[in-house]
This record gives structure tokens, C-alpha cells and sequence, in this order.
């Protein structure tokens, strides 16, 4: 049993305030692995005061030295990948070959960051005049559960290139993860305040990074729910926001598709992360006279699909983070049932040999139209629609008739033809063929999936608020 009970600030380790202990649960088993004391609004109100006071000198460092405190946190990474993936695996049921992705992924924000650093103008001209792009202030990081260290690097990296200080709040269930990251974090010796890491719920550290005046700018990413709540509270400071959202990502395979490579991409692009993933392309869209074939290929690439334990290397699907979740992944599939939708694999219960973890069956769906709950709702497990259409404008029209616009997937084997299709989906990223991540492109969602974007320039401004000095 682990006890976290200290919190990070102003370049120290303390004993935060807060007297709550939250369990943090193993998803494999159900057993507790320990517990996290958690910072209540003082400790919060602390932290972001060291922010401030961090602010005043680390806005004004050279490019060089932020290119080094960020190389200095790479090689503190570096050096414990193996703890890195296995806290993933343990306290959030991640599977090893996403943790091993995650892990890659965390060193590529840093990586991206730099060689943006080398390139970047902060001193521009428009017009007559010089617009300097000076750094916003304190910006408040809050993060979910389905990749928290990822989270906290692509922020925290964007963060200190820009030259803002953070104050960090990561899921509570996150604990021992956030825990080897903070000690990464001391190791690479930045100034003190630049970063200060704070565990507590969402109504109260949360509550109080959205309310607080001396926060600048919140950079979010989270349901949809609590992102309009952020929302509303930041307006009242006029914080600028930037909120990466859910997602109901369609996958349009058109006709001319090779389906034997098609449909098991499909597959993964639905299950990524056990299915708890903001962009996982979880509407299906099929030609109707080809549905016979995608029922018999994905039904053999599901024989094929391995649920279980996320140590093992040939896992695709884990446990659901909590049983919470694991319930609202239940309800969904009633929802489908109830709707009238078919199971074609899945459906209610856990998998055979599973029944003490927060097992899912990866399920699909067909005999699904796109007005119903499961094609509208993001339900953040391992649950796939499929939808059919008659013609290449009818799919256009179903993947973009939802709320949210995150991210969606066409394939085709006429790359023009799925250019031109991809161009007519509003989603903040389109991915053609594949399943990729370019960290140089902007991230985030049209519609209900955010406001904003992350990564590269853009992602880069959003941290940034020009000065135009007229002469
Ligand atoms: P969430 O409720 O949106 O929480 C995200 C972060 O916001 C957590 O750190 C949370 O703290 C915090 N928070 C909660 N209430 C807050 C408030 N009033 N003010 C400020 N911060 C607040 O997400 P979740 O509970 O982890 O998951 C619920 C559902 O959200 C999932 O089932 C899924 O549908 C969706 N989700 C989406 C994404 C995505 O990447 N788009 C990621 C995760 C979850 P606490 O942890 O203390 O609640
Ligand atoms: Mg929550």
C-alpha cells in the first residue's frame, strides 16, 4: 500500500492542507493499491501564488534557457521509462502497448516543443508596427485520467516554451503516475514556482484554477460537461480557455476501400486506449450493399482482439479505469439494446475468466441509425456503431450530423477521392487512410469538442498574447 500525501509547490514536495484521502483502486483486480491525500482551495490558492511570483522572472528567460530547462526534463524521463509504463499499466489499467505508445508520445511533446523554440518569431511586423508575443500569465492545466502524463507534457512543455508558470491539477486516480512525473519534473532543476503540481477533486482545485483572478488562461481537456462549466466560471476573469473536448469521431469507409485493411485499422481506431480515447472513431460508417462483408471481417479481427490483463504484450483492450466507469460503459450497451440497435459481438456483462477487473467486451453495434443515443453520446469504452449509407454524400452528411468534431477518419483507395471527402468533414483533424499523430499540426475539436487548439504554431499562440507597438 502506497501513501502519496505530499503536493508539489514552489519547487518543493509539502504536506498539503487538505485532510481527504482518496483510494486509488487497481482496475485489474479491484484491490487498492493505496491512497493520495488531497490539497483542498489554500493549497490550490498557494500554489498559484508561487505561480505568480515564478511568473515575474521566468517570463522574461531567453529562448536558450527554456530550450534547456525542457531538455533537462526529457533526460529526467529518459532515465525511468520502465516505471513510467508500468505505473500506467498498474494504476490505470492502460495496456502495455499503449503505455509504450504514451510513453513515446510524452518525449515527443518535448521534442516538438524544442524544434518549434528553434524556429519561432516572437518579435513579428504587421503592418507598420512590431507585435511582440508575450507570454499570458499563469495558466491552470487540468487533465482527466485516459493519459495523464501525456497530458501533463504537452501542456507543461507548451507552457514553459511560451514563458508561463503552471499550477497543475491531475485526476485524482492518476496519483502514483503524477507522482513519478513530479519527481522528473524537481530532477531537471527549473526555477522554483515555474510548475506546482496540486492532487484534489475537480469542485474544489479545479473549481478554484477556474475562479482564482491571478490565473490567465486554462488549457483543459476533459468532458464536455465540466469544459462548459470551466467555461462559464473563466469568463467571469476573462481567462482565455482552451479546451480539448469529447468526441463521437466518424470513419467513413468508402467503396473503393480495401476493406481487408480498412476494417481491422477501424478496429483499432475504436479501441485505442480500451476505448476511453477523445478521438476514438467510434461511428463506422459502411457502404450499405458491402455490410455483409464488414460483419464477417470484424468479426474475425474481434477473434483475433485480446481483452484482458494490460501487463501482457498481445492485450488490445484493459479494464475500464473504475468501476464507475466500467458501469456508464454497461448502460451505454443497454442504451444500444433498448434502442433497438443489434449486438453483432459483445454486449452486457464481462468477458469469461475477467469478473474481478472492470472488463468490458468489446462490443459492436449494428442496425444503428445516427439519431440514436449510441451514435450521438460519447461513451468512452470499447463500443462500436456501425451505420450504413447509400452514397458518398449521405456519409459526409451522417459524420457531420453530431455535436462534437474532434477528429474523423476516411478511407479510400483513390487518395484524391478521400482528400476530397475528408475536406468536407468538419473535424479538427481528418485522419486520410491511417491513424497518425503529426505533433506539429493543430489539435482540437469544431463544435462541442473545444474552442482552440493545441500543438505547433497555433498551439503555441494560444499561450501567447500579442503586443502590437505603433510607432
Ligand atoms: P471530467 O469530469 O471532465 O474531468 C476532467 C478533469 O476536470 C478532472 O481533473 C476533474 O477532476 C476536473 N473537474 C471536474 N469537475 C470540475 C470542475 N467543476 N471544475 C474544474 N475542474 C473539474 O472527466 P472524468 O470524470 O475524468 O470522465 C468523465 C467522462 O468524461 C468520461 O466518461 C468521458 O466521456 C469524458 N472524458 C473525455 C476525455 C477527453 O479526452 N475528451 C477524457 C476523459 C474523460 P476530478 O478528477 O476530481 O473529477
Ligand atoms: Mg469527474
Amino acid at each position: 500500500m502506497k501513501t502519496i500525501d505530499k503536493i508539489y509547490i514552489n519547487g518543493e514536495f509539502i504536506t498539503p492542507e487538505g485532510t481527504e484521502y482518496f483510494d486509488l483502486i487497481n482496475p485489474t483486480t479491484n484491490e487498492q493499491l493505496g491512497k493520495v491525500l488531497l490539497g483542498n482551495q489554500k493549497d490550490t490558492q498557494k500554489a498559484i501564488a508561487a505561480a505568480k511570483e515564478a511568473f515575474k522572472t521566468f517570463s522574461k528567460t531567453t529562448i536558450t534557457k527554456r530550450i534547456q530547462y525542457l531538455q533537462n526534463i526529457q533526460t529526467s524521463i529518459e532515465k525511468r521509462k520502465e516505471e513510467f509504463i508500468n505505473v500506467m499499466i498498474e494504476e490505470y489499467g492502460g495496456t502495455k502497448q499503449f503505455a509504450t505508445i504514451s510513453y513515446a508520445y510524452m518525449l515527443k511533446g518535448f521534442e516538438s516543443v524544442i524544434n518549434l523554440l528553434d524556429t519561432y518569431d516572437f518579435t513579428k511586423t504587421m503592418g507598420k508596427s512590431e507585435v511582440q508575443m508575450t507570454p499570458i500569465g499563469v495558466v491552470g492545466i487540468i487533465i482527466p485520467w485516459n493519459s495523464s502524463n501525456v497530458f501533463i507534457c504537452s501542456k507543461l512543455s507548451t507552457a514553459i516554451a511560451a514563458g508561463c508558470t503552471s499550477v497543475i491539477k491531475p485526476s485524482e486516480m492518476s496519483a502514483q503516475q503524477t507522482q513519478l512525473i513530479t519527481e522528473c519534473l524537481h530532477e531537471a532543476g527549473l526555477p522554483k514556482g515555474v510548475f506546482n503540481i496540486v492532487n484534489g477533486l475537480g469542485e474544489i482545485v479545479g473549481a478554484e484554477i477556474s475562479r482564482n483572478p491571478d490565473i490567465a488562461k486554462i488549457s483543459f481537456t476533459g468532458s464536455t460537461n465540466v469544459g462548459k462549466i470551466i467555461a462559464k466560471e473563466a469568463v467571469n476573469t476573462m481567462k482565455r480557455v482552451t479546451l480539448e473536448l469529447g468526441g463521437k469521431s466518424p470513419n467513413i469507409i468508402l467503396d473503393d476501400a480495401n476493406f481487408s485493411e480498412a476494417i481491422p485499422l477501424a478496429v483499432i481506431a475504436a479501441y485505442m486506449n480500451s476505448g476511453q480515447a477523445c478521438i476514438a472513431g467510434t461511428r463506422l460508417l459502411v457502404p450499405e450493399n458491402r455490410l455483409e462483408d464488414v460483419k464477417k471481417i470484424i468479426k474475425e479481427v474481434l477473434s483475433n482482439t485480446i481483452v484482458g490483463d494490460p501487463k501482457n504484450e498481445t492485450t488490445a483492450v484493459g479494464p475500464m479505469v473504475s468501476a464507475k466507469q466500467y458501469e456508464r460503459v454497461q448502460n451505454y450497451i443497454q442504451i444500444g439494446i433498448d434502442e433497438g440497435a443489434e449486438v453483432l459481438i459483445g454486449g452486457l456483462g464481462k468477458p469469461e475468466g475477467l469478473e474481478k477487473g472492470n472488463f468490458v467486451k468489446p462490443t459492436v453495434f449494428v442496425n444503428v441509425n445516427n439519431q440514436m443515443r449510441i451514435a450521438r453520446e460519447e461513451i468512452f469504452g470499447p463500443v462500436l456503431s456501425i451505420i450504413t449509407y447509400k452514397t458518398e454524400e449521405e456519409a459526409i452528411e451522417i459524420a457531420n450530423d453530431t455535436t462534437y468534431g474532434l477528429q474523423a477518419y476516411v478511407s479510400s483507395s483513390d487518395e484524391k477521392r478521400a482528400h476530397k471527402v475528408a475536406s468536407q468533414i468538419n473535424a479538427g483533424r481528418v485522419q486520410i487512410n491511417g491513424i497518425g499523430h503529426d505533433p506539429m499540426a493543430p489539435f482540437g475539436g469544431f463544435k462541442q469538442s473545444g474552442i482552440g487548439r493545441e500543438f505547433g504554431i497555433i498551439g503555441l499562440e494560444a499561450y501567447l498574447e500579442p503586443k502590437a507597438l505603433i510607432r
